[in-house]
């Protein structure tokens, strides 16, 4: 595909304007934000707001919903509504409170003691570090055993010992992704739970929870959603659950009433029984913003352009990379893959370095993986073809084994 087709595709993209309401810097093809997805002016203006007049002319009064007051208070239901569509979920069932990590750790033990007979929690090998290390604390915690299978083994080690599956549905190394119904059905059959992790899932892709039979979920906001760096992350646990899941940390703001301040826990008849203290009202702010251009995505559409830009890219660098080292790690198969395509390559660290000096920025996982991320909001089909064509300088001149590549940055 020669340039002019990238940009007859681009001219067709129903996402196409939504780019224009990104800030991006001049002269960078961003390939990251699967890391951190990019701000939008209207982020900034709404965290203006919050700070200068909510806070420090409204003070205490913007708690409440009033004609001048912003009613901080709702934030966390009101972004959880925002969020619900994204996932196929329903606002009862979503909650936005505290990162990825601990939301994962909350939720897991919640499950867990869904399934008091049972011993195990089972992750996959080589899945996201934090999950494997929350589900170490849980185990720690109810004294559970943690299994691990490698990633075509997983049907094999579900057996009627399995309390919750842990699973990110795209893996951040390969950008593999899983048939997330068909493995939801066989931990069901089997008396399982499972609690996904949507991470590199909401905002890139079409996911539908419901249709999933899911039992829970947790994802990061900052990735695909835009929210800002340490962004809250978002939880998911479905409705069948609510009257019999017990929130890890029973906290106030997950109290049916917080505002009567009794004596009694009661909680909340909803997944918002997670929340524990005080919602960070200006990461809530932020967030809320950022999430409004999600209602502009027309339904389906994300799974389509990421198809089209991920097929695209990995066809460009068959076609021009030969020679260069490189081998592609994603699966062929779009269906079968995320909002990602993972290039092998003995010097990874060295050809992004080399990349991102030249304003094409993705990252690298250790040892020896170049990540490009495809986020369908403002990645054009342009960029692709102009990264790969970098890319092929980078590697046909050797410019990656400058003095200046030797060193990793503290976060690479
Ligand atoms: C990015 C990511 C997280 C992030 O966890 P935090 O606690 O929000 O830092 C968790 N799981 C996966 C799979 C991720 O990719």
């Amino acid at each position: 595909m020669d340039r002019a087709a990238a940009e007859r595709l681009d001219a067709e993209d129903p996402l196409g304007p939504l780019r224009g309401r990104f800030t991006l810097p001049d002269r960078v093809i961003y390939l990251d934000g699967n890391s951190l997805g990019p701000a939008q002016p209207a982020v900034a203006e709404a965290v203006g707001t919050a700070l200068h007049r909510d806070w420090s002319e409204g003070l205490i009064r913007s708690w409440n919903a009033t004609v001048e007051g912003p009613g901080w208070v709702g934030l966390p239901r009101r972004v959880a509504g925002a969020i619900a569509p994204l996932v196929g979920a329903d606002a009862d069932e979503v909650a936005v409170t505290d990162s990825t990590s601990v939301d994962l750790y909350a939720v897991l033990v919640a499950l867990a003691r869904l399934r008091p007979e049972r011993r195990t929690i089972l992750l996959q090998e080589g899945d996201f570090p934090t999950d494997r290390y929350v589900a170490g604390s849980v185990a720690d915690l109810l004294g559970l055993e943690v299994r691990t299978a490698p990633r075509d083994r997983l049907g094999e080690a579900i057996d009627d010992d399995l309390a919750v599956l842990v699973l990110t549905e795209v893996d951040y190394r390969t950008g593999s992704r899983h048939d997330a119904p068909d493995l939801t059905r066989t931990v069901h059959s089997a008396g399982g739970l499972v609690l996904w992790d949507l991470s590199h899932s909401a905002g890139a892709l079409d996911v539908d929870l419901h249709r999933w039979d899911a039992d829970a979920a947790v994802g990061c906001t900052y990735k695909f959603l835009n929210g800002g760096p340490g962004a809250p992350a978002y939880l998911y646990v479905a409705r069948r659950l609510h009257a019999r899941i017990r929130p890890t940390v029973a906290g106030w703001f997950g109290h049916a009433t917080p505002f009567s301040f009794a004596d009694e826990y009661v909680p909340a008849p909803d997944a918002s029984r997670f929340l524990a203290g005080t919602p960070p009202v200006l990461s809530m702010v932020a967030l809320e913003a950022a999430l409004r251009i999600q209602a502009d995505v027309p339904a389906d559409a994300r799974s389509a352009k990421v198809a089209s830009l991920t097929e695209l890219f990995i066809d460009l660098v068959d076609r021009h990379c030969d020679g260069f080292g490189l081998e592609v790690v994603t699966p062929r198969s779009p269906a079968a893959r995320g909002a990602q395509v993972s290039l092998r390559h003995a010097e990874a660290g060295r050809v992004m370095r080399a990349l991102v000096d030249r304003g094409v920025i993705g990252d690298h996982r250790p040892p020896d993986i170049l990540r490009f991320g495809f986020s369908p909001l403002f990645v054009r089909h342009t960029d692709v073809w102009d990264a790969v064509h970098v890319l092929v300088e980078v590697l046909s001149s050797g410019a990656w084994r400058d003095d200046r590549y030797d060193r990793a940055a503290e976060v690479p």
